[in-house]
């Protein structure tokens, strides 16, 4: 019976460490021409979560040979200095990528120094004329979790094409780049968000259900179709300190063909494809 099956675990840890291999040795090709792969990465404020990120990224970065230049801020930054260090940073040959961490404290126009970042450098894939390759299927930097989680898919050989997907977050940075990425593969995509009535009624068409709201448990196995691909992107943080994502990961793994862990599913994705898209744009330069 198909009561006791459980699902196939997708190994983010591993896959991740494939790709990085593979960047490893973009990385040695580009050092044989004489280029070192530079990534900038600017944080503001003292805000913990952001911190673990930025000290994650940069170990990434010097794992497969790419440098990292930091530049820290305090939480009351003046936006023009700000602004002027991006700058600086879009005019240094040096710089391939740049990456301001979000969130920014709430003086601060994010549009505005998302828009300042060089289109050429957004290895974060933030910037307008970005969204809008995205938009059109031609975009050099896709954003890196939703990024992540194609390259998931396609490391466990999961058709998209045809698929209905449904997509639960309708975020700039997660929600909306994937339902345009999976789209752009030929899948049959609805968004769903917080006003979204009666969620379970979509979730439960989808053969590939992509989670990232950012409310544990949201997702329960009697919203998920029995054989789908279930990605959960949420990460909380519990009260006892636990990390879970927002899938009943436990209740749906026996309804699922195949699912993300949280830990250890998209999140290594996300920082892997970051290292990707830098040693992209380092290449592009060279190319120049
Ligand atoms: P966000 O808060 O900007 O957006 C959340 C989205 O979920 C919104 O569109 C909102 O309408 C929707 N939503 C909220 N509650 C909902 C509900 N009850 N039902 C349906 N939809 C609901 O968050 P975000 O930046 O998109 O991140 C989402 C989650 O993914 C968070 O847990 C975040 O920590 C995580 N995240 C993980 C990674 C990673 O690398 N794994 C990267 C980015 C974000």
């Amino acid at each position: 019976m198909h009561a006791t099956a459980t699902a196939r675990i997708i190994d983010g840890v591993a896959v991740s460490a494939k790709i990085r291999a593979d960047c490893k040795g973009r990385v040695e090709r580009l050092a044989r021409r004489g280029i070192k792969p530079g990534l900038a990465v600017v944080l503001v404020g003292s805000d913990p979560a952001s911190a673990v990120y930025v000290r994650n990224k940069e170990r990434a970065c010097s794992d497969v040979g790419i440098r990292s230049f930091r530049h820290d801020f305090s939480a009351d930054v003046d936006p023009e200095t700000l602004v002027a260090t991006i700058e600086r940073l879009n005019a240094d040959p040096g710089v391939d990528g740049i990456l301001v961490q979000l969130p920014l404290p709430p003086h601060l126009s994010v549009a505005r120094v998302l828009r300042t970042i060089s289109a050429e450098k957004d290895v974060d894939g933030f910037h307008l004329y970005n969204v809008g390759g995205l938009v059109v299927g031609d975009t050099v930097f896709p954003p890196c979790t939703p990024y992540g989680v194609v390259k998931l898919l396609e490391h466990e050989g999961i058709r998209v094409e045809g698929q209905n997907v449904v997509v639960v977050g309708a975020s700039n940075i997660v929600g909306k780049p994937m339902a345009l990425m999976l789209m752009q593969r030929d899948a049959t995509v609805c968004i769903c968000h917080a006003k979204t009535r009666d969620l379970a009624q979509f979730t439960i068409l989808a053969d590939i259900l992509v989670v990232a709201a950012g409310k544990p448990n949201l997702i329960l196995p009697q919203m998920v179709k029995t054989g789908a691909v279930v990605i959960d992107v949420g990460i909380n943080r519990l009260a006892d300190g636990r990390l879970v994502g927002d899938v009943d990961f436990e209740g749906v793994r026996r309804k699922a063909s195949s699912i993300t862990p949280v830990p250890g599913g998209v999140g290594p994705m996300t920082v892997t494809m970051l290292l990707v898209n830098t040693i992209t744009s380092a290449e592009r330069r060279q190319a120049e």
